[in-house]
């Protein structure tokens, strides 16, 4: 029996790797690779050997014959792929390992950030050269996105942080955490000391919609929101307010599918993860029955990933609607359109018709209720998620307090670009999330690019903009190299042309040769943050919420704040 790939597929290609027969797709070398949600197994060619399932860091792939519930689609969805992309698959150019020559010594080199673009960078930095790395996160932990991102319900996604949690054990590794790059060591004071660093500090800020009332009370980032059920002690326990039975969550992308299911799961349920308490007391005295995903666009530009919204409209107790609209109705009758003729519409059902697969996002919505919707009357009864497309927000209300979202009707021009009608309604909502993307937050010592929202960079080597001349010594990596797209595998193909980079350099004898060693660097740091966290403290804090986890039958319960993980810390 094949195997296939399911719903928490990273697209890191760890599998395709070590496929003896080539039959995972797209590859890295291939065109789909830049645009695929996932990766997929071709039956006909799959010779069970199970490599792919033992390389896979996040639980993904499994026999056809022992996928269950919600993943039982996935057996179709890989074996639709191929029929939709039916080239050759050939083998690609093989590429081997390079290495650093030994005459040019060890490299100390810094890694900003300890996410999984800097997890990927410090494997690739340890694997190619025999270089001494020194990571560093304003944070007293580990793990970026990974563990303040990734939502609770994901464990399967997490496990990845396990494969970074060995290389962050290995012995030419040091770590400085509790550490601000920019307020309490600077971009100088690094490279004084190392003979490259190398910025993966992600995207922190949100993007803006430039609309009145977008401040009020009630109206929030997904960055708070999802900081918030995840424990990030940047966020406080009482960020969010749940009070209100309707909330519309702005924007239509993973995170907001991520934010409409925590809403909308049984707390039950999510008990049984690493959810941060705060926020699993608040969803249980929480009153949110309806969550309306607000979409300025139709539903073939949507831009969650199939898996992710497959895994939504599965969810136990949980209806998914979408607003009925003479637009959207004929887009997904469009994408409905098999090759065999078009599909089944039933009046108030969207048609059923090929999967996801194909590609397309509106064939998704295939069978889906299609409702009227009034945003000023109480929510239906019962949980649902309203899918409302080609509806853009042009202010948020209330007394003191968010109330009411107004919103615009747009139409599709070109096929892609949203237009206003004039039309406009209001919903009321007692919560407004804004998800509508993340923004990247300049550096001090670094030039960023504003258009961008990431540090300037060619090819991972940070430039002046002015000159185009590289910063001798500086790199980037991940969002903020690449701007806030892509799942946590895609900064593995990130990391190597960073690293890649950094080894061309280090080849060129381009590197700035550092004028202190790692022993000056540790006491700088102890010197303006005698508080700063190293790896035996780091163990500590995951002993201590392990521990915690064991008690309650969870794989870890978090510590919250800065205070309680230092204390832990202290512990070991
Ligand atoms: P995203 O995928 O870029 O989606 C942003 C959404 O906001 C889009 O629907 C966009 O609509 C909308 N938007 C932007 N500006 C807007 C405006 N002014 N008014 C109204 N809507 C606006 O961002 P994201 O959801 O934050 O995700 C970031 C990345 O992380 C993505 O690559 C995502 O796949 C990844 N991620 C993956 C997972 C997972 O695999 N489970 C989970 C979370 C995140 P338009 O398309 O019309 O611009």
């Amino acid at each position: 029996m094949a195997y296939a790939i399911t719903q928490t597929c990273c697209s890191d290609a760890s599998c395709v790797s070590v496929c003896p027969v080539n039959c995972i797709h797209p590859t890295p070398d291939e065109p789909e690779f830049g645009t695929t949600d996932m990766l997929y197994i071709d039956p006909r060619a799959c010779i069970d050997c199970g490599a792919c399932a033992d390389a896979c860091p996040v639980d993904a792939v499994f026999p056809v014959d022992r996928l269950r519930g919600p993943d039982t689609a996935f057996g179709d969805l890989n074996r639709d792929w191929f029929r939709d992309h039916p080239n050759d698959h050939a083998w690609g150019t093989p590429s081997f390992p390079r290495s650093l020559p030994g005459e040019l010594g060890t490299l100390r080199i810094a890694v900003v950030g300890t996410g999984p673009s800097a997890g990927y960078t410090a494997q690739e930095l340890l694997r190619s050269t025999s270089a001494e790395i020194t990571m560093i996160d304003r944070l007293p932990v580990t793990g970026g996105l990974l563990r303040h991102g990734v939502a609770p319900d994901h464990q399967a996604t997490k496990r990845i942080a396990e494969s970074f949690a060995s290389v962050f054990r290995d012995p030419r590794l040091r770590m400085h955490l509790n550490v601000e790059i920019g307020t309490d060591v600077t971009h100088r004071e690094l490279t004084a000391h190392h003979h490259a660093v190398v910025y993966a500090v992600g995207a922190a800020a949100d993007r803006r919609l430039g609309i009145p009332g977008e401040d009020l009370p009630g109206s929030l980032p997904a960055t708070a929101f999802v900081g918030w059920y995840n424990a990030d002690p940047t966020v406080p326990a009482d960020a969010v307010e749940l009070s209100a039975e309707r909330v519309v969550v702005i924007g239509n992308g993973n995170v907001a599918v991520d934010i409409a299911r925590i809403l909308l799961t049984d707390p039950d349920r999510l008990a049984a993860t690493d959810i941060a308490d705060h926020a699993l007391a608040a969803l249980r005295r929480g009153r949110v029955r309806e969550v309306v995903l607000l979409a300025r666009r139709g539903p073939e530009q949507a831009a969650w990933t199939g898996a992710e919204f497959l895994a939504l409209r599965q969810l136990p107790g949980v209806e998914v609607v979408v607003e009925d609209h003479p637009e959207v109705r004929a887009a997904i009758e469009a994408a409905c359109e098999s090759p065999s003729g078009p599909g089944a519409s039933s009046g108030s059902r969207a048609p059923s018709g090929p999967g996801a697969a194909s590609g397309s996002r509106a064939a998704l919505l295939a069978g889906l209720p299609l409702v009227p919707y009034d945003g000023g009357a109480e929510p239906a009864a019962g949980r649902r998620i309203v899918l409302r497309f080609l509806s853009a927000p042009v202010g948020i209300s209330g007394d003191g307090r968010v109330e009411a979202v107004t919103v615009e009707r747009t139409t599709l021009v070109d096929g892609e670009r949203a237009e206003a009608t004039g039309e406009r309604d209001v919903l009321r909502a007692g919560l407004v999330v804004r998800s509508i993307g993340h923004r990247g937050v300049p550096l001090p010592g670094l030039p960023f690019d504003e258009r961008a929202g990431t540090v300037a960079h060619r090819g991972g080597r940070v430039v002046d903009p002015a000159t185009g001349q590289p910063l001798p010594g500086a790199y980037v990596v991940g969002w903020a190299k690449r701007g806030p797209s892509g799942g946590i595998g895609a900064n593995r193909a990130c990391a190597r042309e960073t690293v890649d980079a950094l080894m061309d350099d280090a080849q060129a004898r381009a590197l700035p040769e550092p004028e202190a060693g790692h022993r000056e660097f540790e006491r700088l740091v102890r010197s303006r943050r005698p508080d700063a966290v190293g790896l035996k403290e780091l163990r500590a804090v995951e002993r201590a919420e392990r521990r915690r986890g064991e008690a309650e039958g969870r794989p870890r319960v978090k510590l919250a704040t800065v205070p309680e993980l230092l204390a832990a810390g202290r512990r070991r």
